[in-house]
């Protein structure tokens, strides 16, 4: 898939368009999901352009992929997360319904989440 700029996440990340950051640093943006799915739903994006996890997990450096998970165990953290627990889901392509081509992580926590594996189950019979 090629990379398309004008995607929100890319507006995001110029300022062209506002969002609530969470974290920033010369690599990575996080911010709070416009729709929550939960109290706490943060995304965490790179600023490199990648279009999905895999494009991330193929391109980016090692430093960059540890540095990107770190973050998101620090940003975990930095929201009272750790002991009670959280879910980090990156949808990856058009099975998976990613809808913003920009990969970026769901921090997702503060409340009982519902069982993904059920859920995901449930899809599949759906569709
Ligand atoms: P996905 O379906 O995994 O691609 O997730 C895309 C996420 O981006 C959804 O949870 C949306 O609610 C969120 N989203 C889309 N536009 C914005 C925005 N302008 N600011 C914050 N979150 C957004």
């Amino acid at each position: 898939m090629v990379y398309d700029p004008d995607n929100v996440f890319a507006k995001i990340i110029r300022k062209e368009i506002p969002c609530d950051v969470v974290y920033e640093d010369e690599h990575l943006l996080a911010f709070n999901d416009i729709q929550k799915a939960a109290p706490i739903h943060i995304l965490l994006i790179p600023k490199g352009s990648f279009t999905s996890f895999d494009d991330f997990a193929t391109k980016a450096t090692t430093g960059e992929i540890s540095h990107f998970f770190k973050t998101a165990q620090i940003i975990a953290h930095q929201h009272g997360l750790s002991e009670t627990g959280y879910r980090l889901v990156t949808n990856c392509g058009p099975h998976a319904l990613q809808t913003v081509p920009h990969f970026h992580l769901h921090i997702l926590g503060q409340s009982t989440l519902g069982a993904f594996a059920a859920a995901a189950m449930e899809n599949i019979h759906v569709a």
